[in-house]
């Protein structure tokens, strides 16, 4: 298996003065917890402007747990980033609020061009994103023309603009599987720990970008060990953005709606979980009764930037959603050519999964023959 150089990215310099993509500037940036009586108020002006707006709520299960109570209850959706284009693309409303980083803000409008996409915070970001900037990520595909590029979705407009498939984590195995068995060899980008993980599962020949996750990156094995000393019964369930050692100890890896799943399905009562800490609010509904222990981040290694915790993600406040539903501000735009090519490969991807689950379209390709280009602007 080939790498590519590991890069410095903005994420990895805390003194950085401006920006978001500081980590410290965007935990700067988090709203302030409202009190139960200002909570009330804000959830009561979303539901009344979530229906004078004819607007939906799409949130991921990494962001706050009033954002995801909120999205269920008015008829929206809380999901991982695959669930969340799909649900995005399908849903009748005319304007979609993303709560969630911004590049599921860039893949809903690139599914959905007609439809008004808004963020309560447009500089909500992503390390993988960051870690990919996409001048850079051509030269490595231009040096790379034999190869069938395969982007994570945790990446810019343009970076998927340059690919031919894009996955997320629930279905990026499967798809890796499928081009193998076709002999292709391929270009893996962003994440370096789930690049791994594929190949080691597949055999595939895969050449690696070197991102990753600042939450993910930051569990430690050495801990892990130590923790599950203390928890013997406990299982452990990891998200494949996990460094090897972490995922060398799971029982269960996955994408965070297989992690939702497994702790619903097993008979344990004690799990470890090393995913962004977002995703126990879901958990504890989906498998009350049962206890959820974030997985080691401190230790003797600790950098904790993070804490388990995304500080992107943490960035979507009611207060911020609220806003933007009055005022209409932080709308998501794509450069409708940029989002044209983007198009190509999330669609491939959902025709993929669509054909996987019900065997209704039988490829990307017929999907791109049929409505490629429908109303994503010109050419
Ligand atoms: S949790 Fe990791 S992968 Fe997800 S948005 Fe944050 S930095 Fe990106």
């Amino acid at each position: 298996m080939q790498t590519q150089s590991i890069k410095t990215v903005e994420f990895e310099r805390p003194q950085m003065e401006a920006g978001t993509s500081c980590t410290a500037n965007a935990w700067a940036r988090v709203p302030a917890a409202p009190t139960p009586a200002e909570k009330a108020e804000l959830k009561e002006r979303i539901r009344r402007l979530l229906k004078e707006k004819e607007a939906v709520l799409v949130a991921h299960y990494y962001v706050d747990a009033d954002l995801q109570d909120l999205a269920e209850e008015t008829g929206g959706c809380v999901s991982d980033s695959l669930e969340m284009a799909r649900f995005g693309r399908d849903h009748p409303a005319k304007t979609l609020v993303v709560a969630g980083v911004k590049f599921m803000g860039e893949t809903a409008k690139i599914l959905s061009p007609d439809k008004t996409i808004l963020m309560p915070d447009l500089d909500a970001t992503c390390s993988l994103d960051l870690g990919c900037p996409a001048d850079e990520f051509a030269a490595f595909c231009d040096a790379h023309p034999d190869r069938t590029v395969v982007v994570y979705a945790n990446t810019s407009a343009a970076v998927k603009a340059r690919a031919d498939w894009m996955v997320t984590s629930s279905i990026g195995l499967e798809i890796v599987e499928h081009l193998h068995a076709q002999g292709k060899k391929i270009l893996w980008a962003p994440d370096k720990h789930l690049g791994s993980y594929i190949q080691k599962k597949t055999g595939a020949d895969m050449l690696l970008w070197q991102g990753s996750c600042l939450v993910h990156d930051e569990f430690k094995g050495i801990e892990l060990e130590l923790l599950k000393k203390e928890h013997p019964n406990a299982k452990v369930l990891v998200h494949p953005e996990s460094p090897e050692s972490v995922v060398a100890q799971a029982d269960v890896v996955g994408s965070t709606s297989q992690l939702i799943a497994a702790a619903q399905k097993l008979d344990a009562t004690e799990f470890i979980v090393a995913t962004d800490n977002g995703i126990l609010h879901k958990m504890r509904m989906a498998a009350p009764g049962k206890r959820f222990i974030d997985a080691p981040t401190a230790g003797n290694s600790a950098t904790c930037k993070s804490c388990a915790h995304c500080p992107w993600m943490a960035m979507n406040g009611l207060q911020n959603l609220a806003e933007v539903l009055e005022t209409g501000k932080n709308e998501i735009h794509v450069d409708p050519e940029i989002g044209r090519k983007a198009y190509v490969c999330i669609d491939r991807m959902l025709a993929f999964a669509a054909q996987r689950k019900a065997n209704v379209r039988p490829s990307g390709d017929l999907a791109k023959e049929q409505k490629l280009f429908a109303g994503i602007g010109p050419a």
